[in-house]
Parts: C-alpha cells; sequence; structure tokens
C-alpha cells in the first residue's frame, strides 16, 4: 500500500462522504430488484445503514474537530487543525508536529502510536 499522508480530519471526512455516495448507490440499485421485494428491502436497508453510518462518522469528526488543535502553517499561512502528535497541513501537505521533539525531524505516521516499541527497535 503506498503511503500517501494526508490531514487526519479531511481523511475521515472523505470517508464519511463516500459512505454516503455508497449508500445512495445500493439504494438505488434495489429499484432493479422491482420484483423482488425481499432483495429490494435488503438493498435499501444497507443504503440506509450506510448513510447512517456516515452520520455516525460525521459526529465522530465533530468531536475530534473540538479536540484538534488549531495551529497557523508555517509553509501557506493558513489556519489548519492538528490531531494527533502529527498531522499534515490541510491545504499544502505541510507537515506539522506539535511535540518539540520531533521538530525537524522526518514526518512519520508512526510517531502517533506505539511510542516504546519504535524505541526499543
Ligand atoms: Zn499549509
Amino acid at each position: 500500500m503506498a503511503k500517501t499522508y494526508s490531514n487526519k480530519i479531511n481523511k475521515i471526512r472523505s470517508f464519511a462522504l463516500a459512505l454516503i455516495f455508497i449508500g445512495v448507490i445500493v439504494m438505488y440499485g434495489g429499484i432493479f430488484f422491482r420484483d423482488n421485494p425481499i432483495v429490494m428491502l435488503i438493498f435499501i436497508t444497507l443504503g440506509m445503514l450506510s448513510i447512517l453510518f456516515s452520520m455516525v462518522v460525521y459526529f465522530w469528526i465533530g468531536m475530534l474537530s473540538t479536540k484538534a488543535v488549531v495551529v497557523t502553517c508555517p509553509n501557506c499561512e493558513k489556519q489548519t487543525k492538528v490531531l494527533g502528535r502529527v498531522d499534515m497541513c490541510m491545504y499544502c501537505r505541510e507537515p506539522l508536529t506539535l511535540d518539540p521533539n520531533l521538530e525537524g525531524k522526518e514526518f512519520n505516521e508512526d510517531y502517533n502510536k506505539k511510542k516504546k516499541e519504535s524505541a526499543q527497535n
């Protein structure tokens, strides 16, 4: 899997948006099974579940956003939100860190997890 970094909040937001599209497509797919009400019902239920789940994800983003730290990006000078110890700028993908110890180091999403293990290796 190619490692493409992006801002975490943006990533979750596009995931939620994709869920809505999938839900609509699945529900639309149910129309092709008009002759079979049970299959149609399954499609519509799956579509609704997908849309409901995306709403949960949107709610979760809202919760995360309140915890995220708003910083001004040193590169593009726009306001962006940092989630966790390292994150990317929403606009120019400049790696940002809240931890002064990591400043100047190469960007690595692993800094967000398993701090102890990477120190041992
Ligand atoms: Zn920026």
